[in-house]
């Protein structure tokens, strides 16, 4: 498989461009494999090219009901940032940051990481003290953060509304290595990055049944065949209640849709991410012009890729609240994808209780920015069957034992978080 370079670029153009090979093979099935991973987004990819560069395994197949690519890890508003708060969390997401840092030359594809910094605003002084503990936590770890007053961020961003009557902008929370990443170059990197090393990534490969026997799982039924393997995770993100159904089990997860709205091209104009503190909205403008933006979940659980009319309002008034430039805009596209959204918004990477059976999820609407992390460290688990220290906190038992991660302090409600 060729390694991409500028050089290379220059020599497709000077030669008709008619060099180029396609990015990943397309193998059959073998009937066994040691490893094998149920689904080809994101999360499934990033495991299989860890699994092939860190811990030498290559006898391992992504099995994807669809393209590559197709679910949220294409779907995402792609922003990354590392401004956790809680011990469970803030480590494994400074990691995904640090991985995202050396990424491009790690798997050699251009995913136009591009580090423009976030701002988290907030609107009362309570929440400046919440946002100063946060920040406090994130510069314990090396994740970095600045908590902004008014003026300074009047410097920065002079477009906001700080006079809002209803959520007037006191200031801040500034994390300069967040940011946002091309979404589907990310799947695409990993992609070409496991297959190059022996990785069989299988499209239109449907999972359709467990093989367990004994409280042990041997393989898969998939549209394409049975597929044997010594060790099964699943890495089905909004589709993780369907998929661990066919295994028997339930998750302490619900899916809901999130949606996402891009306008059209306008000159630079936000030149990194902005959250607002007061109700759920975020932003950023994509390197074609668009604003790309979103909010909330809708209220309902729905596999569905589309939302309801409710949420497109509600984020356009969050919109409206900071940006009122923004209603000049018009919107060029919406769509949805169906979140993973676990009880206390925080996710899995864990053993089950069936021997051989790993699962990867409960992502909610943050799992993108994971995702480095998330295959690094679902790698790790599967690699050496102990979980990595960063992701230890990440166990499917752990509101039995009476240890949720509550990032949000919202309780157990998912649509909440
Ligand atoms: C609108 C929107 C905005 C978002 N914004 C952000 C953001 O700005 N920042 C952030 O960090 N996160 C964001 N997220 C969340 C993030 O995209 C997800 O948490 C993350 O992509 C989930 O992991 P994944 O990439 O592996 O999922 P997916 O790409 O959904 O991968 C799961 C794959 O499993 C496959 N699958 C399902 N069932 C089967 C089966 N039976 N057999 C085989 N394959 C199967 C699916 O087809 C799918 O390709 C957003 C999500 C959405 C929808």
């Amino acid at each position: 498989m060729m390694t991409y370079s500028a050089f290379h670029i220059l020599w497709q153009g000077l030669t008709g461009n008619k060099g180029w090979t396609p990015v990943w093979r397309e193998p059959e099935p073998k009937p066994a494999y040691d490893i094998v991973i149920v689904g080809g987004g994101g999360h499934g990819l990033a495991t299989a090219y860890y699994l092939a560069t860190e811990f030498g395994l290559t006898n391992v197949a992504v099995l994807e009901k669809g393209w590559l690519g197709s679910g949220n890890v294409g779907r995402n508003t792609t922003i990354i940032r590392s401004n956790y708060l809680l011990p469970g969390n803030q480590p494994f997401y400074e990691l995904s940051m640090t991985l995202w840092e050396g990424l491009e030359q790690s798997f050699n594809y251009n995913a136009m990481v591009s580090q423009r910094g976030i701002l988290n605003l907030y609107h009362s002084d309570a929440q400046r003290d919440a946002f100063a503990r946060r920040g406090n936590a994130m510069r314990m770890t090396g994740a970095g953060g600045e908590l902004l007053d008014q003026a300074a961020l009047r410097r920065m961003a002079p477009y906001l509304d700080f006079d809002n009557a209803r959520f007037p902008i006191k200031g801040a929370l500034y994390q300069p290595r967040g940011g946002t990443v091309r979404h589907d170059a990310v799947a695409w990197g990993y992609a070409r990055g496991a297959d190059r090393r022996g990785v069989d990534l299988l499209q239109n490969c449907e999972v359709t049944g467990f093989d367990i026997a004994g409280g042990i799982c041997t393989g898969v039924q998939t549209t394409r065949g049975p597929i044997k393997a010594k060790k099964i995770a699943v890495c089905a993100a909004g589709s993780s209640g369907r998929v661990m159904s066919l295994a028997g089990l339930r998750l302490p997860i619900e899916s809901h849709v999130l949606q996402a709205f891009v306008s059209e091209g306008l000159k630079p104009v936000i030149p990194g991410v902005i959250t607002f503190g007061a109700g759920h909205f975020y932003i950023s403008q994509s390197d074609k012009g668009g604003l790309v933006f979103g909010g909330d979940i809708d209220g309902y659980n729905s596999y569905a890729q589309r939302g309801g009319l409710p949420v497109v309002e509600d984020v356009c008034e969050g919109g409206m609240a900071i940006l009122p430039m923004l209603g000049r805009a018009r919107l060029l596209r919406m769509w949805g994808g169906v979140m993973d959204m676990s009880m206390d918004g925080s996710p899995f990477i864990d053993k089950t209780d069936v021997d051989g059976l790993y699962f990867n999820g409960g992502w909610c609407y943050g799992g993108f920015k994971a995702t480095p992390a998330s295959g690094y460290c679902t790698a790790h688990l599967l690699a050496r069957d102990e979980p990595h220290p960063v992701a230890a906190a990440y166990r499917l038992d752990r509101f039995r034992r009476g240890a949720p991660i509550d990032e949000k302090g919202a309780g157990a409600q998912a649509n909440l978080h």
